[in-house]
């Protein structure tokens, strides 16, 4: 959209504030700057170049681009992407992204991640009894299971369990010795010229591994290769699947089994294996998994394209990190059983981490890590 379609859009605002309520950023501080509505008059400043406050500024990047919003505007405005398109304004006026934004994509061009990971020890998730054998890129397949930052440092767990089950079903995959980051905390900071650079840069060793096929563990590199990649990269053509939809094709084609598992547990729907994602959605595949390894699955009372953001989406723990415990502490609030999984690692490492702050006992599970308490001995 250029300047002036945008403008029109944000202009077309009626006020009517339903889109408030919806909005975890909003709830949890009841501050109108980090609300859709307030952060659409702050996108209007931006886009007339007026001068924005400080606090403005924090409105903006408070935002976890969630999409929420999105779905009850009756204007429909696609709220989220204007604000998106403001932080890259914000970029070229010089005044965004903040300290923190800079810091953590320094860190990503000097060491390949978002996390502050020691890039040496960012194969430290494979499990011991395959390392030996692990040959990398030498493999022969054109499918690649890429794990990014979140799963490679930080939930460690998802990667070695997604792993597991791909050897355990024979699947023909490989992984790189060296992996790069999928850019999407680049894009989200609004650094689009160096978005574009990284995914251009990813595609070139994707190419020269031959790949066709990439499988990813999380939600935010799922958003970014399958949303982002085909607008910004020329000559795309590399499918992505969520390893879910991978082990949901392995137990149908009857290649791997699960027993019961006599616990309840809730299910929460990241935003993006479903609403951000374009054309597609993975609700059906972990439900129907997890009922299979599970005595029951429970839901958020919001969920699939409803469902909320974690509270860490898009950066805002840098910015903000008690926005994000809030938002994650009201959804415990509903929680019923100890046991939370999602097919995100990074809404496993918020929860985690809003466990912790809030001295909760509840358990942070990664989709694949539980699946593999209930996969049938091989
Ligand atoms: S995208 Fe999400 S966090 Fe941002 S304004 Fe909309 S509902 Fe709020
Ligand atoms: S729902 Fe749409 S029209 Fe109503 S206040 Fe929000 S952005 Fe404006």
């Amino acid at each position: 959209m250029d300047d002036n379609s945008t403008l029109e859009k944000i202009e077309s605002c009626v006020d009517c504030k339903s889109c408030m309520e919806v909005c975890d950023t909003y709830n949890v501080t009841q501050n109108e700057l980090q609300s859709p509505n307030g952060r659409l008059k702050i996108a209007h400043k931006i886009y007339t170049n007026e001068e924005i406050s400080q606090e403005e500024l924090q409105g903006i990047y408070t935002c976890t681009l969630c999409g929420l919003c999105n779905l009850f505007c009756e204007q429909n405005i696609d709220i989220s992407e204007i604000i998106h398109s403001s932080k890259i304004k914000l970029v070229d006026k010089s005044l965004g992204p903040l300290e923190i934004h800079n810091k953590i994509i320094k860190g990503i061009e000097e060491s390949d991640n978002s996390v502050n990971g020691n890039p040496n020890e960012r194969l430290d998730w494979l499990p011991k009894n395959y390392r030996e054998n692990e040959i990398f890129e030498k493999r022969e397949s054109d499918t690649l299971l890429f794990l990014g930052c979140m799963s490679s440092f930080r939930v460690k767990e998802s990667a070695s369990a997604s792993y597991e089950f791909l050897k355990t079903g024979n699947y023909n995959f490989k992984i790189l010795e060296k992996e790069p980051c999928c850019g999407e905390y680049i894009y989200s900071a609004g650094k689009l010229e160096l978005t574009k650079q990284i995914f251009k840069e990813n595609f070139e060793i994707f190419k020269k591994n031959q790949i066709k096929n990439l499988i990813v563990t999380c939600g935010g590199c799922l958003y970014a290769f399958n949303s982002l990649y085909p607008k910004y990269v020329e000559g795309w053509n590399i499918n992505v699947k969520h390893i879910i939809e991978i082990i949901d094709e392995l137990e149908k084609s009857d290649k791997i089994k699960f027993k019961k598992l006599m616990r309840e547990i809730t299910y929460h729907d990241p935003c993006r294996t479903g609403r951000k994602l374009k054309n597609r959605t993975i609700y059906k595949e972990p439900r129907d998994l997890l009922e299979k390894a599970s005595s029951k699955v429970n839901e958020l009372s919001n969920n699939r394209n409803e469902t909320p953001c974690c509270g860490a989406g898009s950066g805002i723990r840098g910015v903000d990190s008690t926005i994000s415990i809030k938002i994650g502490t009201k959804i415990f609030q509903e929680v019923k059983t100890k046991e939370i999984i999602s097919s995100c690692p990074l809404c496993v490492f918020n929860y985690r981490y809003v466990n912790y702050k809030t001295q909760s006992d509840k358990e942070i599970k990664y989709i694949t890590d539980f699946l593999l308490e209930a996969l049938e001995s091989k």
